[in-house]
């Protein structure tokens, strides 16, 4: 039902509200995609009831930033306050987006909508084999966490972000 169905085909039943990212100006244009890959990956997991995560993202704004505090490369505002509205930002330093590949880029935005989103705090704890347990981390390891072809290990990590009691894995 995320994919290209034929709208001719009205026997299929929508159960997950389709998010178009081009109808959220509030986000800016260069995270979209890697928003509509978190919602996607939220729903794979079956981590959406009631299409929170798609309501949260009817009011997140997330934009570039050029006056971010250079300890930071993204900052989520107030997310564990459940009367503002989910607010992060982006450094427009290279190091923190424009030299960055697109692992990398998903890593920083997934990390940032693990606070903003799913209210998660930093987690810098280790796996037995020396790994990070996840994406939460608070320093910038964060972009060493797994690369556009390791995709066991970004299934663990996004199965951890969604769910912070998964089962540690294999490696
Ligand atoms: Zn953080």
């Amino acid at each position: 039902m995320l994919s290209n169905c034929s709208q001719d085909d009205s026997s299929l039943i929508e159960t997950v509200a389709e998010y178009n990212p081009a109808q959220h100006p509030g986000i800016q244009l260069a995270f979209r995609t890697h928003v509509k890959n978190f919602y996607d990956e939220a729903n794979l997991r079956d981590e959406n009831p009631d299409n929170i995560i798609g309501q949260t993202i009817e009011s997140l704004k997330m934009i570039f930033d050029v006056d971010l505090d250079e300890q930071y490369c993204g900052y989520a505002y107030g997310f564990d306050n459940p009367f503002s509205d989910p607010f992060v930002v982006i450094s427009t330093r290279p190091e923190c987006w424009g030299e960055r590949n697109e692992a990398e880029r998903e890593l920083l935005v997934f990390h940032e909508l693990g606070h903003a989103i799913l209210t998660r705090y930093h987690d810098n704890s280790q796996l037995p084999s020396g790994h990070k347990k996840s994406i939460m981390v608070s320093d910038n390891t964060l972009f060493t966490i797994y690369a556009d072809n390791e995709t066991d290990k970004r299934n663990y990590y996004l199965d951890e972000l969604f769910d912070p009691n998964t089962p540690e894995p294999e490696w």
